[in-house]
């Protein structure tokens, strides 16, 4: 494994999106935001989502956080899944190369394919400051879980959102962080509070970091991100010296979407 950035990662938030486009692989995949918002613009002639939610390649955008200067946390492709099987394995190692050559930056990369992440991942380079995350939205996705932790990356995080049921027998081991919240937009599937508290608890019973971004709504930021009564922003560098103290909970930690 990669030693650990144990720096608090920036404050600022940033997406960066060298793919768009994706399809639908499971349940949390349903009501896909991307989806929502590249779709508006289908058959619109010169919009840059013209082709919708197709899956494209933007080699123009790949080497774009090499130009930002400002230490940032960015999430890498908010608009598709980077380990989509029809994005070439030579550009999943590029946009890689770039993150490991922008180690001013902290970035975050999720998917729903751990299967492609697992093939591909000897092959790709794991700097510390690339934190690596599976989608689990309900257990019987659990497995997602077990291929993260045979992956090389510094910090492995969990995305619990949109929750869809309870997680209690989620094993947490070599699990740094996970981020729980519930789904938004007109046909939300609103979360059961327990099913919150009890990921929460174990989180905090395993010495793993919890961040909860709300309870979701019909916009992304209604409902807000009270959980009985208090909002959960940890970071694993504190969580891991024993401070349970939350970092500082940021405006764009939210517009970036994780
Ligand atoms: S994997 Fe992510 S981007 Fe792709 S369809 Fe599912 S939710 Fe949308």
């Amino acid at each position: 494994m990669s030693d650990r950035d144990d720096r608090v990662p920036p404050a600022h938030w940033e997406s960066w999106n060298p793919v768009s486009g994706c399809t639908k692989v499971s349940e949390g995949c349903r009501h896909c935001y991307a989806e929502r918002f590249a779709e508006r613009w289908r058959g619109i002639p010169g919009h840059y989502y013209e082709l919708g939610f197709d899956l494209q390649l933007r080699p123009e955008r790949l080497e774009l956080p090499l130009r930002w200067r400002q230490p940032r946390r960015v999430f890498v492709d908010s608009m598709s899944d980077l380990f989509h099987g029809r994005i070439p394995d030579e550009y999943v190692r590029e946009v890689f190369a770039v993150m490991e050559r922008a180690p001013h930056h902290v970035f975050h990369v999720l998917t729903k394919r751990p299967e492609r992440l697992l093939a591909l991942a000897p092959s790709l380079p794991w700097p510390p400051n690339l934190w690596m995350g599976v989608t689990v939205e309900r257990m019987d996705y659990a497995a997602r879980a077990d291929a993260l932790r045979r992956v090389p990356a510094a910090v492995r995080h969990i995305s619990a959102e949109p929750l869809l049921g309870p997680l209690d027998a989620l094993d947490l081991t070599c699990i740094d962080l996970v981020i729980a919240g519930g789904e938004s937009g007109a046909e939300r599937r609103p979360p059961d509070p327990d099913w919150l508290r009890g990921l929460r608890d174990r989180c905090v019973a395993a010495g793993v970091a919890f961040t909860f971004k709300g309870w979701g709504g019909r916009g992304q930021r209604d409902g807000g991100r009270l959980l009985d009564g208090r909002e959960w922003q940890q970071s694993p560098a504190i969580v891991a010296a024993g401070d349970m103290e939350d970092e500082a909970p940021s405006q764009g930690a939210q517009e970036a979407l994780f």
